[in-house]
């Protein structure tokens, strides 16, 4: 389960366990594909840039060791883990809800979620990024830390307090009107809990800034935080949540005579990456949570 040391996070409904894999996707938002191919053996997804692109913020150096060793390493890892495994078995997303949260699967769960949480975390930083973000997760931000200082201000202080090696996200509770920000220790990643969308994260594991910064956490996050977050691929997925669901397709060669569309026009995501409407308990909850902490 989420870690009581996560004093950020929310009180959080474990994924049990389902025999089915297809009925434990059911009822969660969309998740960007981050190339891992649809099942083991899984594949170390390329870098969306060259390793020295993000420095002076992350030294090449960093990136290769933390891509090339210890994300690599999970992948790796977890493929032995699978190997007696039929082909055409679970995506990694599955294994991850499926083995969270049980003991006897903890090797299996700790490389897949970190896998993911690798994967997710490379395409969430990119070269001339961060600072004030634009698109709808400016007026999103602005709604729910007040404001683009006073949520740098606390990205960083979460990202600073996590004890030990975790996690740090920018969620999107529920339908994606409220954003949170969560702590996750060791693997623990936000996909874990249903009705939960991670947009962004930063690795607080040591090996993503000791070569750099040593033991100065705060360099690093500061540094992260305002050169490097994408935050192109945070609203992309804060517009795939909030899209409607079941849109209608135009048949082909009918674009001219078609409606116009709502939104986002651009990209329509797979039926699979469709979201059902959030149940209305998780929005309550979720709001009630937003305003005791303000
Ligand atoms: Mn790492």
């Amino acid at each position: 389960m989420l870690p009581r040391s996560a004093a950020a996070a929310e009180p959080t409904r474990r994924v049990a366990p389902r025999a089915n894999p297809a009925s434990s996707e059911a009822g969660f938002p969309a998740l960007p594909d981050l190339g891992h191919g649809p099942r083991h053996p899984f594949v170390l997804p390329a870098l969306p840039y060259a390793e020295g692109a993000l420095a002076p913020a992350i030294s090449a150096r960093t990136v290769y060791f933390h891509y090339r060793r210890h994300h690599a390493g999970y992948v790796a890892a977890l493929n032995r883990l699978l190997a007696a495994r039929p082909p055409g078995a679970e995506p990694l997303v599955t294994i991850i809800r499926n083995s969270a949260g049980d003991p006897a699967r903890a090797g299996l769960f700790n490389n897949a979620a970190q896998v993911w949480n690798h994967s997710f975390y490379w395409r969430n930083l990119t070269p001339g990024g961060g600072g004030r973000p634009g698109g709808i997760i400016a007026a999103a931000i602005d709604r729910s830390f007040g404001g683009y200082p006073a949520f740098r201000e606390r990205l960083i202080a979460a990202a600073i307090s996590q004890f030990g090696s975790g996690w740090v996200w920018l969620c999107a509770e529920g339908d994606g009107t409220g954003l949170t920000i969560r702590r996750t220790a060791n693997a623990e990643t936000p996909i874990q809990v249903p009705g939960v969308t991670p947009l962004l994260t930063i690795d607080v594991w040591e090996h993503a800034y000791y070569l750099d910064t040593q033991n100065r956490r705060a360099d690093h996050v500061t540094q992260l935080v305002d050169r490097l977050l994408n935050w192109s691929f945070a609203n992309r997925i804060l517009e795939t949540l909030r899209r409607p669901a079941n849109p209608t397709p135009n048949p082909p060669g009918t674009a001219a005579a078609a409606p116009p569309q709502p939104e986002r026009p651009a990209r329509q995501p797979p039926a699979t990456l469709q979201r059902a409407s959030a149940p209305a308990d998780t929005r309550a909850a979720s709001l009630a949570r937003l305003a005791r902490r303000r």
